[in-house]
């Protein structure tokens, strides 16, 4: 499956899941923006790309921030010539049980996953409807979309929503070529997770082993983490359909912790 020609804006790419996305959308061909709050990071892994061939650029987006996404997608537009796919992907992690969470960690967790989506899916769909050469955007649900766990109410809620949003990007983009779908990964050591072991451990007075074996990996069929190319390899796939067909849905890749 292959992307060239096609330019990809991957948020929350300087770093883990979309770190990998970026790279295997690069070595298929894609043009790829790096679009992270982490700005050096972000250069960092365009240079990384760049150096072994491939068309990137590393901005810098906070995805909550309404102007910065838009002038982001833009700048992506003018210097890469278009925007093709997007990875809806930078997100983090607040764990906490309900009765002690506060409003604010929920409005940021939130904000960044939910309003974060719905921005740079607005941005970018404003280019594609405008181009007239269809497109492929792609969120970053998770497990979590399907199924929950304790201690992670608005991460929970948010990766849900997600999947509405993909419905109505399926429909809505459909008159002009843009599909919509949701990959939902099991647990990947990124830094993402590997903050939540000692977390999970204080909170549920465990070790960080049996944080991993009895909660992150219990319910696999195997024991194993998920790893970035699992997760890249369904992006490739969901980037690289060519019709219709596949929009409006999600895809779970966790060592069948999740079976639906
Ligand atoms: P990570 O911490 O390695 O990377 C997240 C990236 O997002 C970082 O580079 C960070 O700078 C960026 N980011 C954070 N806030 C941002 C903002 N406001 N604007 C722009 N960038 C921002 O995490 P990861 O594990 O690679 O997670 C990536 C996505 O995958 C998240 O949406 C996460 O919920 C999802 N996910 C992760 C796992 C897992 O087990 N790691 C499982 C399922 C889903």
């Amino acid at each position: 499956m292959r992307l060239d020609g096609k330019v990809a804006m991957v948020t929350g790419a300087a770093s883990g899941i979309g770190k990998r996305i970026a790279e295997v959308y690069a070595q298929h061909g894609a043009a790829v923006a790096i679009a992270d709050l982490n700005l050096a990071g972000a250069q960092a892994v365009a240079s990384e790309l760049v150096a072994q061939g491939a068309q990137a650029i590393g901005i810098a987006m906070d995805v909550t921030d309404e102007r910065a996404v838009d002038d982001g997608v833009d700048a992506i537009v003018e210097r890469l010539g278009g925007v093709d796919i997007l990875v809806s992907n930078a997100g983090i992690q607040i764990v906490n049980p309900l009765e002690k969470f506060s409003y604010a960690d929920w409005k940021k967790l939130m904000a960044i996953h939910v309003d974060g989506a719905f921005l740079t899916t607005r941005a970018c769909l404003r280019h594609m409807y405008a181009r007239g050469k269809g497109g492929a955007i792609i969120y970053m649900g998770s497990v979590h979309s399907k199924e929950a766990s304790k201690l992670k109410a608005p991460y929970i809620t948010a990766k849900h929503g997600l999947i509405g949003l993909a419905k109505v990007v399926a429909k809505e983009g459909a008159a002009y070529g843009v599909r919509a779908n949701v990959i939902c990964p099991g647990f990947v050591r990124t830094p993402l997770v590997e903050k939540q072991i000692p977390e999970q451990a204080k909170e549920f007075g465990i070790s960080a082993d049996e944080v991993v074996k009895k909660i992150m990996l219990k319910d696999t069929v195997d024991g194993e983490f998920t790893t970035l190319d699992d997760v890249a390899a369904c992006a490739l796939f969901f980037a690289g359909f060519q019709t219709n067909a596949l929009t409006g849905q999600s895809i779970v890749v966790s060592h069948g912790w999740y079976m639906q």
